[in-house]
C-alpha cells in the first residue's frame, strides 16, 4: 500500500544555498514552460490550427537555455528537466479535468524541487546503521542530506525536497507491501449486520460552532485552551506583520525578514490543527469496536460562505472584533473540518474501515430518536428539545447521531457512493532520454528550431527514445 512520507531534513547552510538554487531553476524551467503555453494559446492558437499542428505539450526545455541564461547550466540538467516534465504532468491533469491550467509557480510561500533517481542514492551507513541520503552527481555534488525518519518507508524513485517558513523537508511516495483493504469488502461485510448492530459499530460527526467535531459517542475534538490562547495571539501577530509588511519597500530587506516572520505566524496553528486532528482520528480509526464512521458531505459552497457574525456582543456592525473574531473561529473549524476528514478517510482506508458521507440537509433539526425534522427543535444554539417526542440533548451531540443514522441507511440501501478514481495518463517516464534536447545544433536559430519541434510533436509516440535520436523530418509539409 502507498502512503506518503514526509520526514523532517536538515541541511546545512551550504546545502541550502544549492537546494534553493536547484528549487528556483526548475521553477524558472517551469514557468517559462507555462508563459511559452500561453503565448501559443493566444496569439498562435489561430495560426497553428489552419497549419494543422496542435499546440505542442511536450517537455524540452533546451531552448530557454541561452546567452542570457547561461546560468540554468549551474545545475543537474535533470533539474531542468524535471521542471519540464511537472509542467508536462499537469497538463496531462489538465486535459483529462482533474485540475485547473498549470499557472506560474510563485516565489513566496512553500518551495519545492522534484529530484528523480539519478540525483539522490539511499545508502546504509556502516557505523550508525542509519540510512543516509546522498544527493548530487559527481560534477554537482550536495553530500549527505540528513533526515529525521521518524517513520519506516520504503527506498523512493523519487522524492520531493522543500522548504516552508525555513523548515525544510523531504517527502516521497513509499510502499510498505502490505495489501490495500478493499472498500467494496468493508461495504459487503458490514452489510451482513442488522441496523441494531451496526448502530453499535457506527460513529457519527458533525462540525460543530463551539466544538470543532462532535462524535456520536459523546466524545468531543477539540483544542486545549492553552492551544486557543496561542493561536488567538499569533492571529494578531499575524495581522499586526501584515500591516507592517504593507508599509514596506517592496524588494527591501526589511520586508524580506517581515516576510519571513509573517510565515512563522502561520505555522503554530496550523501544526497545533494537525496534531490535534493526526492524535485523534488514529484514536478513533484504532477503536476495535468501531468501523463505520460517517460525516456530513459538505460542499465547497458551503465552507466559503460568508461567516454568520456574532450578535451578543453588539447588534448592528460596531466595530468590536466580533465579526473578526467569527472569520477567525470559522476559518480555523472549516479547515479543521477539512482535514479531519481526509485523515480520518486514509487512516480508515488503511486499516479496512469505513468512512461515508451523508447529506447534511437539516441534520441539526432532525431528532434522533423519532426523526421529526423541524426549527423549533432549536431553542437554542447548543440545545436540542425534540418538538414531538420530547428528547433533550446537546444540539452537536444529537446532530452527528442523526449523521451516523444516516450512514447506517444509506449503507443498508445499497447506496454507498463508490469513489471512482480518476487517473490521466501521466507516464513514459522511464523512456525518456534525459539529455535528449542537448542534441541539438547549436547553429539553428530560434524559428527553424520551433518549426522543428512543432513538426516532431506530431509524431509524438516515437519520440522519447534515445539520445542520438533526430526529430522526424518531411512529414507535415
Ligand atoms: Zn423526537
Amino acid at each position: 500500500m502507498q502512503t506518503g512520507k514526509r520526514l523532517r531534513a536538515y541541511p546545512t547552510p551550504a546545502q541550502e544555498q544549492i537546494l534553493l538554487q536547484w528549487i528556483g531553476h526548475q521553477r524558472f524551467i517551469y514557468n517559462a514552460k507555462v508563459s511559452e503555453d500561453r503565448y501559443y494559446w493566444a496569439f498562435a492558437k489561430k495560426a497553428v490550427s489552419l497549419s494543422g499542428t496542435p499546440v505542442p505539450v511536450d517537455q524540452e526545455y533546451a531552448r530557454f537555455i541561452g546567452p542570457e541564461t547561461s546560468w540554468l547550466r549551474e545545475v543537474p540538467s535533470q533539474i531542468l528537466r524535471n521542471g519540464a516534465v511537472r509542467w508536462k504532468q499537469a497538463m496531462g491533469r489538465f486535459f483529462s479535468g482533474l485540475a485547473r491550467k498549470p499557472v506560474f509557480q510563485r516565489k513566496d510561500g512553500r518551495q519545492s524541487v522534484w529530484i528523480t533517481s539519478e540525483l539522490f542514492r539511499f545508502r546504509t551507513n556502516d557505523e550508525t546503521q542509519f540510512e543516509e541520503l546522498i544527493l548530487g552527481t559527481k560534477k554537482f555534488p550536495v553530500g549527505v542530506l540528513p533526515f529525521k525518519a521518524h517513520t519506516p518507508y520504503s527506498r523512493p524513485a523519487s522524492l520531493h525536497v522543500s522548504v516552508e517558513a525555513g523548515k525544510w523537508f523531504v517527502s516521497f511516495s513509499s510502499d510498505d507491501g502490505l495489501p490495500e483493504p478493499k472498500e467494496e469488502d468493508t461495504i459487503s461485510w458490514l452489510r451482513m449486520f442488522s441496523e441494531e448492530e451496526l448502530e453499535g459499530k457506527t460513529l457519527g460527526f458533525d462540525r460543530g460552532v463551539t466544538i470543532p467535531v462532535m462524535a456520536s459517542d459523546g466524545r468531543r475534538i477539540d483544542f486545549s485552551s492553552v492551544q486557543k490562547i496561542r493561536m488567538e495571539k499569533k492571529e494578531r501577530a499575524k495581522k499586526r506583520w501584515q500591516r507592517k509588511l504593507s508599509r514596506q519597500v517592496k524588494g527591501s530587506n526589511n520586508r524580506k525578514e517581515s516576510k519571513t516572520r509573517l510565515s512563522r505566524t502561520f505555522e503554530y496553528a496550523k501544526n497545533v490543527r494537525k496534531d490535534v486532528i493526526h492524535k485523534a482520528t488514529h484514536d478513533l480509526v484504532s477503536d476495535p469496536d468501531r468501523t463505520l464512521f460517517v460525516v456530513e458531505d459538505l460542499k465547497v459552497k458551503n465552507m466559503t460562505k460568508r461567516p454568520e457574525p456574532k450578535q451578543e456582543d453588539s447588534g448592528g456592525y460596531a466595530k468590536n472584533g466580533a465579526r473578526a473574531k467569527a472569520g477567525l473561529n470559522w476559518a480555523i473549524l472549516s479547515s479543521c473540518w477539512g482535514l479531519f476528514v481526509v485523515l480520518l478517510s486514509y487512516k480508515a482506508r488503511r486499516s479496512g474501515k469505513l468512512v461515508i458521507k451523508v447529506s447534511p440537509q437539516f441534520s441539526s433539526q432532525e431528532c434522533a430518536r423519532c426523526g421529526h425534522i423541524h426549527p423549533d427543535n432549536r431553542p437554542s444554539q447548543a440545545g436540542f428539545v425534540c418538538q414531538r417526542c420530547g428528547l433533550a440533548d446537546n444540539a452537536d451531540l444529537n446532530a452527528s447521531r442523526v449523521i451516523a443514522k444516516r450512514g447506517i441507511r444509506l449503507l443498508l440501501e445499497g447506496k454507498v457512493p463508490q469513489k471512482t478514481i480518476r487517473r490521466c495518463g501521466i507516464g513514459k517516464l522511464k523512456t525518456l532520454g534525459p539529455e535528449r534536447s542537448e542534441v541539438k545544433a547549436s547553429g539553428e536559430d530560434d524559428k527553424t528550431r520551433r518549426t522543428k519541434r512543432l513538426r516532431a510533436s506530431s509524431a509524438k509516440e516515437e519520440l522519447p527514445l534515445a539520445r542520438s535520436e533526430t526529430p522526424p523530418t518531411a512529414q507535415s509539409a
